[in-house]
């Protein structure tokens, strides 16, 4: 989604909900993960005393896999963002480098929310912090059973 920020940048106390989901056909294209579910975005849009603010919370289901166990199941993740907008640079000022840069007043939201949210996922997953993982000579599933190969 392109949102549009020409008004807001012209507008103090001007406010805009961001709330859409991304479907899994857009998020197809992400390598390393496999959505369960179209991710949500929910958020605003905010000209407060002249400063652009886009904060919005990302919800998604990931498909995965127990690192140890290679048991699958659904993982949820909630995480919060705040960006202060910024219209076009024409300089490259350093400082401006934690900003969003709208450049022709508007941002590629799918973009924003799919880069910070990649940030923020976890590399290592398991199905439970003590999870056993699987027996390296039998295969067995040691949460579920136990075996006599390492004794
Ligand atoms: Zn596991
Ligand atoms: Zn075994």
């Amino acid at each position: 989604m392109i949102l549009k920020l020409r008004d807001i940048f012209q507008t103090e106390g001007l406010k805009k909900p961001v709330s859409y989901e991304i479907t899994t056909e857009e998020l197809e294209s992400i390598h390393g993960y496999t959505f369960a579910q179209p991710v949500k975005v929910d958020g605003e849009v905010e000209n407060r005393a002249g400063i652009v603010t886009l904060r919005y919370k990302v919800a998604c289901v990931l498909d995965v896999e127990c690192d140890r166990c290679l048991k699958p199941f659904k993982q949820e993740h909630t995480y919060d963002f705040t960006h202060t907008v910024v219209p076009t640079l024409h300089s490259d000022n350093r400082a401006y480098d934690s900003y969003l840069v709208a450049e022709n007043d508007s941002i590629d939201m799918n973009e924003t929310a799919i880069t910070d949210l990649l940030l923020m996922l976890p590399t290592k997953i398991l199905c439970m912090e003590e999870c056993k993982g699987l027996c390296y000579i039998c295969g067995c599933d040691l949460n579920e059973s136990a075996c006599d190969c390492l004794k």
